[in-house]
């Protein structure tokens, strides 16, 4: 199944080309969580729920999904978790570029750890990125993102995927600089996830998953996820000893190699086959002049 968020917050199952309204399901939930609940309550109430929304669903009158502003697929996360460095041809890259500014290249995964990415720096693909530092090299970094179904600390490697609700595209854009990546990674926009939540029972090995994303027609990233230092599991099972992962919580896996600058009036489409595309614009934070 694959669920969106669009419009003015409503809630939509996707079916070929078309959104099914399943907005009231959404307010029942809503109404229905504890206001003490860690995470995200329509995350959360997927599995007891699926069901009615695929007859919600099949009665509501479709919209071309091209008609509909796309937000994030999930609304409120507890945190955005993301790991760096994942990749090997990414880290030689990083590498070349710290070599040429003569500093000191970023270490793989296990040695950097996981970061975290500020949940108001969210946003889906219609909403755009707002490059707030134009002075800066402003990236684009294409993942696989892991969306937690349900609650786990400390979750075993064979477990792991138990706790995956589903799988969407994740934009982890980058201000390069001095500083640490929470700081850099966290600016408004800055965290874009979309177009929709694909459930995981259509994507059974999250290991083998072809990612892109061009920028104005250029491709610019294209790898798969069978290239990850860490793969799912492991970056479940790691996180998770440091995390209680909640329902709604994004993990980013870490991007390929490719990543290149984008600047205001740019365009992104970013395409994992399984999951779909998704078509980001760029734009000024503050008007210039
Ligand atoms: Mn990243």
């Amino acid at each position: 199944m694959r669920l969106c968020r669009y419009d003015d917050d409503r809630l939509g199952v996707v079916r070929g080309k078309m959104v099914h309204d399943v907005t009231e399901a959404q307010t029942q939930i809503r109404a229905a969580a504890p206001y003490a609940m860690k995470g995200d309550a329509v995350i959360a109430a997927l599995p007891a729920w699926r069901s009615r929304l695929e007859e919600m669903a099949a009665k509501a009158p479709g919209k071309p999904v091209s008609q509909v502003k796309l937000l994030s697929p999930v609304a409120r996360p507890s945190k955005l978790v993301a790991a760096p460095t994942n990749y090997k041809a990414h880290i030689e890259e990083m590498a070349a570029r710290a070599a040429a500014q003569n500093v000191k290249p970023s270490p793989a995964i296990g040695t950097a750890g996981l970061f975290l990415k500020a949940n108001s720096s969210l946003v889906g693909p219609s909403e755009g990125v707002a490059i707030r530092f134009p002075e800066r090299r402003n990236e684009h970094e294409v993942e696989l993102a892991i969306i937690f179904g349900k609650q786990g600390s400390d979750i075993p490697r064979e477990k792991a995927l138990d706790y995956v609700i589903g799988y969407t595209i994740g934009l982890d854009m980058t201000a390069r600089g001095p500083e640490d990546r929470s700081f850099r990674k966290s600016i408004d926009t800055y965290s874009v996830l979309g177009p929709w939540l694909v459930t995981a029972d259509e994507i059974p090995d999250p290991d083998n998953v072809p990612l892109e994303i061009s920028v104005n027609g250029e491709v610019k990233q294209n790898s798969n996820t069978n290239q990850l230092i860490y793969d799912c599991r492991k970056l479940i099972e790691w996180g998770s000893t440091f995390y209680t992962f909640y329902p709604g919580d994004v993990l980013y896996t870490g991007t390929p190699e490719g990543v290149s600058p984008v600047k205001p009036g740019d365009t992104m489409l970013a395409r994992v086959d399984p999951i779909g595309e998704m078509t980001v614009s760029v734009r000024a934070h503050r008007a210039s002049g």
